[in-house]
C-alpha cells in the first residue's frame, strides 16, 4: 500500500484529467511501425508517425544495428566522459557534422534531452532567450531550466522579433541574448523564416538556435532547414533528432568545434546519462549515408506529400499553412476533431487528433504525416476514406 498523500493526489488528479478528456489512451501496435500498422488485429494506413523516409524499418538500417550489436554489444556501458566513447559514436558525430555543414557535432540520447542539455549549458541567469510561442515542449523546458529570462515572440512574426530583440539588447540588462525556433513547426508544418531571422540576429548580435527535428531528412535535400536556406555559417546551433526522418532514436547539435567542445564538457545529459546504444548510433549513421547516396528517399517523401495534400484540398479540406509533409486537416471544434479521427481509424486510416492545449482553441485538427514508404495505392485509399468520413460528418 503506497503513501496516502500520494494516493489522494493521484486519485483526484487522474479523475480530473479523465473528466477533461485529457487522460492518454495509448494504442498498442502489433509489429513494426511502418507505413501500415496493425492495431487490435486490424491493418491501418499509418499517417501518425514521424518516420518520414520509411527508415524505421529499412533493411540496411536493421542490418547496421544488428552488426553493431554483435561488434559492440547492446549497451554503451556508461557515460562517455567516464567510460570512454565508442568509435561508432565518434563516427556518427563526424557524419552529422559533415551532413549539416558544420565543424563538429555532439549526439545525445534523445532530442528532448538534447534541448534540455544544450540550451542550459550555454544560456544562464543574467541572459535572455527570445522564443517563438509555438516552440516544442523540450525547448520550453530547456529554456526554463537555463534560468535565463524567457521572452515569447509571436509565432513567425519578424516585426515582433525585431522589436523585442531591440528592446532586450538596448536595455543592457542581459549578458547574452538567444533567439530559438523550430525549423519546421510540428503542428502546422510551416517553415521558420531563416533568412530574415539571420538578418535580425546579425543586427542585434543574437545567438541563433534552430531545432530542426521536423526539417532534418525533409528540407534541404535531407540536410535540413538551415541548409535549405544556405545559412549553415550563420546559425550557431543546428539541433535535430535521430528519431524522426533518420528513423532511429537520439538527438544532436551541429555547430562550431568550440561550441561542441563546450557542450561535451557542460551539457548535463551528456555528462550524467549513458549514451545512445551502439546499435542506434550505427543505424543513424547508415541512415545519413543512405540519404547522401540516394536523393530518391527525400524526393519520394515530397512526391507523396504533395500528392496527398493536393488530393485533400481537391475534396475540400482546409490544410492550413503547411509548407512541408506535415499535413494538418483543420476542422476547428475539439470534439469534432476527436470524432473525425475515430471515424478515420474505424475506416482504416490511422491519423490522430490534435486539440487544445497543444494547438490554440478552435483549431482542432487531425494531423497527417505522409511518408516515403506509402504507396500511391495507400494514399488513394486514404483519400477515399477522407472523402467518405468528411461527408458523413459534414466537414466537407
Ligand atoms: N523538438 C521537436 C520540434 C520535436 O517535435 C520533438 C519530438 N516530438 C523533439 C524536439 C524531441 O525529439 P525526440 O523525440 O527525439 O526526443
Amino acid at each position: 500500500m503506497s503513501n496516502k498523500v500520494l494516493n489522494d493526489f493521484l486519485t483526484n488528479n487522474l479523475e480530473d484529467l479523465s473528466e477533461k478528456g485529457l487522460l492518454n489512451t495509448i494504442d498498442v501496435i502489433e509489429g513494426a511501425n511502418g507505413p501500415e500498422i496493425t492495431i487490435n488485429g486490424k491493418k491501418l494506413i499509418n499517417f501518425a508517425s514521424n518516420n518520414y523516409l520509411g527508415f524505421a524499418t529499412h533493411p540496411e538500417l536493421i542490418e547496421a544495428e544488428v552488426e553493431a550489436a554483435h561488434k559492440y554489444g547492446v549497451g554503451a556501458g556508461a557515460v562517455r566522459t567516464i567510460n570512454g566513447t565508442l568509435d561508432i559514436h565518434r563516427s556518427l558525430e563526424k557524419k552529422i557534422a559533415e551532413f549539416k555543414g558544420t565543424e563538429a557535432a555532439i549526439a545525445f540520447q534523445s532530442g528532448f534531452n538534447c534541448n534540455m542539455g544544450a540550451i542550459s549549458a550555454v544560456m544562464k541567469k543574467g541572459d535572455a532567450i527570445l522564443s517563438d510561442e509555438l516552440n516544442h515542449a523540450s525547448i520550453i523546458d530547456g529554456c526554463r531550466l537555463s534560468g535565463a529570462k524567457v521572452i515569447r515572440v509571436k509565432h513567425q512574426d519578424m516585426e515582433d522579433l525585431e522589436a523585442k530583440a531591440k528592446e532586450v539588447t538596448e536595455s543592457g540588462e542581459y549578458n547574452k541574448v538567444m533567439y530559438i525556433t523550430d525549423g519546421v513547426f510540428s503542428m502546422d508544418g510551416d517553415v521558420a523564416k531563416i533568412e530574415e531571422i539571420v538578418k535580425i540576429a546579425e543586427k542585434y548580435n543574437l545567438i541563433t538556435y534552430v531545432d530542426d527535428a521536423h526539417g532534418s531528412g525533409v528540407m534541404g535535400g535531407g540536410a535540413g532547414t538551415v541548409k535549405h536556406f544556405h545559412m549553415q555559417d550563420h546559425i550557431d546551433f543546428q539541433m535535430g533528432t535521430l528519431s524522426k526522418a533518420i528513423g532511429v532514436v537520439g538527438g544532436y547539435v551541429a555547430g562550431s568545434e568550440q561550441l561542441i567542445t563546450w557542450l561535451k564538457s557542460q551539457a548535463r545529459p551528456f555528462l550524467f546519462s549513458t549514451s545512445l546504444t551502439p546499435g542506434a548510433a550505427a543505424a543513424a549513421l547508415k541512415s545519413i549515408e543512405l540519404m547522401q547516396e540516394n536523393p530518391n528517399y527525400v524526393d519520394k517523401l515530397w512526391e507523396n506529400a504533395n500528392y496527398f495534400k493536393e488530393k485533400l484540398q481537391e475534396i475540400g479540406y482546409d490544410i492550413g499553412v503547411s509548407e512541408t509533409p506535415i499535413t494538418p486537416v483543420i476542422v476547428g471544434d475539439e470534439s469534432l476533431a476527436q470524432k473525425f479521427s475515430q471515424e478515420l481509424i474505424a475506416h482504416g486510416v490511422y491519423a490522430k487528433p490534435i486539440v487544445y492545449p497543444t494547438v490554440p482553441l478552435g483549431t482542432g485538427r487531425v494531423r497527417n504525416m505522409p511518408n516515403a514508404g506509402h504507396t500511391k495505392e495507400m494514399i488513394d485509399q486514404a483519400i477515399e476514406v477522407y472523402e467518405k468520413v468528411g461527408k458523413n460528418l459534414g466537414i466537407i
